[in-house]
């Protein structure tokens, strides 16, 4: 099973190349690799004036359409998320759970969003984490308690530079790495 990586609107160029080869590292035992595939532009429907937001939801059923046999898709997005599906503010990502499909936004994962100097290390690692999270959830993992562990949630940008890029030992174990 391979993972497909897409983006959509402003990407840092090497980020999805970086990122690829993080997510091959980690989900080693259970994807045969993971290509930057197109980059895509951004559906006008998707997006709510309202909240100045993209809808998640739409995003990830257009992603839908590309899949392929049993290979997964991630969608990386450079404009901020919301989902209709709960009520955030907004979202870092989101996937089906389980599913074929994951998507994150770079938006807030960014320095700049808080006033601060870019920084590619910190953006790529958290880009990793929250990568790493919704694959996860597209692998039938839901939220887990350890705040250390990838798949804890994230509500703020705090909690994504709290928490690790790898999975605790029980979701490692649901996951059979
Ligand atoms: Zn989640
Ligand atoms: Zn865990």
């Amino acid at each position: 099973m391979i993972i497909e990586i897409v983006t959509m609107g402003e990407i840092p160029l090497k980020l999805p190349r970086d990122l690829a080869y993080k997510l091959e590292k980690i989900y080693a035992k259970l994807v045969d690799g993971c290509l930057v595939g197109a980059s895509l532009g951004i559906p006008s429907a998707a997006y709510n004036a309202q909240r100045n937001q993209y809808d998640a939801n739409l995003i990830l059923n257009r992603l839908l359409h590309r899949i392929t046999g049993e290979n997964r898709v991630l969608g990386v997005f450079g404009v901020d998320l919301y989902t209709s599906s709960c009520n955030l503010n907004f979202i870092f990502g989101q996937a089906q759970c389980p599913g074929r499909v994951a998507l994150i936004s770079l938006h807030r994962l960014k320095s700049e969003y808080y006033g601060e100097k870019p920084n590619y290390k910190l953006l790529l690692k958290r880009a990793t984490k929250e990568a790493v999270h919704e694959l996860g959830h597209t692998f039938g993992l839901g939220h887990c308690s350890n705040l250390k562990c990838v798949m804890s949630f994230s509500n703020s940008i705090s909690d994504v530079d709290k928490k690790s890029s790898a999975f605790c030992g029980v979701c490692e174990k649901k996951l059979h790495l």
